[in-house]
């Protein structure tokens, strides 16, 4: 059979909004042109974020009935501590409330103040985190991963040359540790292959540095390598993710992700030491050791994400639905990061509003013009986020894990594809207002006159 199904059927359903265009150039204009400011009842399809909007399952809603609310011991952690060793096989693994809490107390306990952490892209949060710390946060993307239109299997992949040559030229004593996320979600969402993982590691262990993977997406991550890579085409993901987080001495988590559930994260580690001291500032900053800022309901509720998360039905048809969309998108002429990733589509928007400088939001303003057009809202990954010297100018349309049908992806490329017709009468904008660290947030912008 050709056509892609759904490996699901839906038991509850929830209404849409449906708005008039009139309606929402005012919620826009009332939201300061930042889709961050929006009302979601105001929005008709949401693909700001594939974070904590999955749709549980059944069998997690009624997980949820067995969570032990005990405070200290609560049966439900160990559970879903079970889950993650069972995975990444770490020593210490500590639930947090979601991902950025993870690295507040990784950066925390590791100390990072006028140290260096290189990853192949420090997602948003992360780079927060360490700036937050007074570190510094460094890039070091393959080549491949920088050109959108460019055709690799593996586009995450950490450049190991350049990571060589800047541990030398940094010393590796002021490098705490090493980081590579999977998928690199600050790239496009693109995966990381195992042979890459494993150079790095080669690295790491000859100037004794740590390895810690941002593994939000490693089950996406895994059912790319077992796609692309020579080798990994009979093993199940499980045993894939097994051998990528063999290669680790620790991780950081956003269960909002690949935990398929709506809360969570974790910080795993193999460091006494470290875990010692995160231990510390997770009990000042998140919650005792056995729920890290959740309730123990949720952790249960991860337990069973983890396990879900794996299925291949499941992931064909994840990985399959962002192709669809994606193929529609470029048949039409749309320039999009190719091949699409493992959690969105992500367009190319210098080429899309070739006419609108970078001092001018152009993705941004894509973000705005698409959402206008139908109600759908995407975000901006580009000069709003990362400031001037971005890399690249891009619409991120992520997609909730198991929300939206096939039908809801043919109105969201109908609704791009129409803008796209009349791309060159879209305007620029002008910033008003903006925080000192991660603008985008909250940032208020104005339309260029
Ligand atoms: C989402 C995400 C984070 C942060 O997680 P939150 O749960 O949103 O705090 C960190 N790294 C990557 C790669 C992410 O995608």
């Amino acid at each position: 059979m050709k056509t892609q199904i759904e490996p699901f059927k839906i038991k509850s359903v929830e209404p849409i909004a449906m708005t008039t265009r009139e309606q929402r150039e005012q919620y826009l204009k009332e939201a300061s042109y930042n889709a961050f400011a929006l009302r979601s009842d105001h929005v008709t399809i949401d693909l700001l974020t594939d974070s904590g909007t999955t749709a549980m399952s059944s069998k997690q809603w009624a997980a949820l009935m067995d969570g032990d609310e005990a405070y200290a011991g609560s049966v439900s952690y160990y559970k879903f501590e079970d889950e993650v060793r069972k995975i990444t096989g770490f020593k210490y693994i500590m639930p947090t409330h979601q991902g950025r809490a993870a690295e507040k107390v990784l950066f925390t306990a590791l100390g990072v103040k006028d140290k260096f952490i290189p990853n192949n892209t420090h997602f948003d949060t992360t780079r927060g985190n360490i700036e937050f710390n007074n570190g510094n946060a460094v890039d070091l993307l393959n080549e491949a991963g920088k050109h959108p239109e460019m055709i690799a299997d593996f586009k995450g992949n950490m450049d190991v040359e350049k990571l060589e040559a800047f541990i030398k030229e940094k010393g590796a004593e002021n490098i705490p540790i090493v980081m590579v996320t999977v998928t690199n979600n600050g790239g496009g969402g693109q995966p990381v292959s195992m042979q890459n993982i494993k150079d790095v590691r080669k690295v790491c262990d000859k100037y004794g540095l740590p390895l810690y993977l941002d593994c939000c997406r490693f089950a996406e991550n895994c059912y790319f390598i077992k796609q692309r890579e020579k080798g990994y085409e009979n093993k199940t993901v499980l045993e894939i993710a097994q051998e990528l987080f063999s290669y680790a001495d620790g991780a950081t988590m956003s269960c909002k992700k690949d935990g398929m559930s709506n809360s969570g994260g974790f910080l795993a580690t193999n460091d006494e030491k470290v875990a010692e001291k995160a231990q510390t500032v997770l009990i000042v900053t998140e919650g005792f050791l056995t729920y890290g800022g959740l309730t123990r309901r949720d952790l249960e509720a991860l337990a069973v994400g983890f396990r879900e998360v794996m299925d291949e039905n499941y992931l064909r048809y994840r990985i399959g639905q962002v192709e669809y969309l994606g193929k529609k998108l470029s048949d039409a002429g749309i320039q999009i990061v190719q091949p699409t990733g493992g959690h969105g589509v992500f367009i190319d928007a210098r080429d899309f509003l070739s006419h609108i400088p970078s001092t001018q939001f152009p993705a941004q303003a894509l973000c705005n013009e698409i959402y206008l057009e139908s109600g759908v809202r995407t975000v901006e990954i580009g000069s709003l986020m990362f400031g001037p010297n971005t890399m690249m100018e891009l619409v991120r349309l992520a997609i909730p894990r198991r929300v939206y049908t096939q039908n809801h992806m043919d109105y969201v490329a109908e609704a791009c594809i129409e803008v796209y017709k009349r791309r060159n009468s879209v305007k620029g904008l002008k910033l008003v207002w903006e925080a000192p660290i991660l603008r985008h947030f909250t940032a208020k912008l104005a339309p260029m006159d």
